[in-house]
Formats: structure tokens, sequence, C-alpha cells
């Protein structure tokens, strides 16, 4: 299982944010829950984040937001148990790459699509995804996360929306993300439906992926 946190950053999910995503603060519980179990079951994590820089071209579309350095570019959550790889926006794909097991994969990107990031999306294009279990929830529904869970599908994941840890901007197309995410086989998942598969796993069979044994 492959959890994926979403632009989880203060200009997002904070009501002071250049880029409020409206009632994101309500997801924040649910997220803190699933990354506290991404903690406890050394769960490999990988978080997007916008990390940009005056002018970008994602500008033209969406005012500015999470320019680097600032506060609104930092991430509400942080997962300091887990082994911390930084992945910056400019990174290249890298030929024969996987990920590693009980790892935080922190992925910089400066458009919207996370599969931007030519790191990430060269293990997607040579079939990392294939056939894992991800999780995916954070902000924005009709944006960030939309990509990703259709990248993630597209690249033959299994993949699960975390319904009550995710809030788009705005209604209208949040239905229709998904819709769109659903047709692509994308299924709709709760917090507690994870935890209690996390947990379950965990007292079955210790020594199985989710759990990394000293605990
Ligand atoms: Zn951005």
């Amino acid at each position: 299982m492959i959890f994926f946190d979403i632009d989880t950053q203060y200009d997002f999910m904070n009501p002071q944010g250049a880029l409020y995503v409206p009632r994101a603060e309500e997801i924040h519980r649910n997220i803190e829950r699933l990354l506290d179990a991404a903690r406890r079951h050394h769960l490999l994590t990988i978080s997007s984040r916008c990390a940009h820089e005056p002018g970008d071209a994602e500008f033209a579309m969406f005012p500015p937001h999470c320019l680097k350095g600032t506060w609104g570019a930092q991430r509400i959550f942080d997962l300091p148990s887990l082994a911390l790889v930084e992945v910056p926006s400019d990174a290249p794909a890298i030929d024969g790459a996987h990920l590693e097991p009980c790892t935080h994969y922190v992925v910089e990107k400066k458009v919207f699509d996370l599969f931007s990031n030519r790191w990430l999306e060269g293990l997607r294009a040579s079939g990392e995804f294939r056939n894992r279990e991800c999780i995916v929830f954070g902000v924005a529904t009709d944006y960030c996360v939309r990509a990703a869970a259709l990248g993630l599908a597209g690249g033959g994941a299994r993949v699960k929306l975390v319904a009550d840890a995710v809030r788009g901007v705005a209604e209208e197309s949040t239905a229709e993300a998904l819709d769109e995410m659903r047709a692509a086989g994308v299924e709709l998942t709760t917090t507690d439906e994870v935890l209690n598969t996390l947990d379950t796993a965990a007292s079955d069979s210790p020594s199985n992926e989710t759990a990394g044994g000293d605990e």
C-alpha cells in the first residue's frame, strides 16, 4: 500500500492561505489520522508539494501560491519517523529507479499535476505503481487530487480515494472529477476503512509489508 498525500500545504489548507480550498480545515483531522497510521505502520508515503518561484507559468491559471521558502509552501503535517527523500521539481527520470519501503518521499512540482515531476513520471511509466494499492488524499479534488488519481489509474495502480480526506475548489468541477475518477476505476473509501484495513493486516500478520516489525 502506498499513501499519496497531495498538496497538504498551508496555502491550500489554511483559511489565511493564498489559494485556500474551501472547508479544507474540515479534513485536517482525517489527514492527521492517516499520516499517523503511516508512521505506525511504516508505510511508503509520497507527499506532493507545490514549490513555486515568482513568475511561474502556473500563475497564469491560479493566483501565486506556495512560493518557496514562505509559510504558505510549508507542509502542515510531517512524518519524522520515516526516512525522508526530497525530490526537487527539476529532478530527472532515473532508469531502473524503484521506491524504497518505509520511506517518505516529498516530491516538488511547479504544475498542479504531480506527474509533471519527471522523476515521479519515470517511475509511473516504468510500471512502478502497476497493481499496487494507492491511497490518495489531500487537496484539491478537482485539480491535483484528480491528476494524481487518474495518473495512477493510468499507470495500472489500484487507486482508492479517501472521500472524507479530500476537498475540492468548486462543487461542480469536484462532482465532475469524482465521476471521471470512478469511470477510470478509482474506488472511493473512507479514513476509517483505510485505518481498519491497516490495523487488521498488522494484527493478522506482523511481518507483512504494512508492518515494520519494531512496534
Ligand atoms: Zn502550484
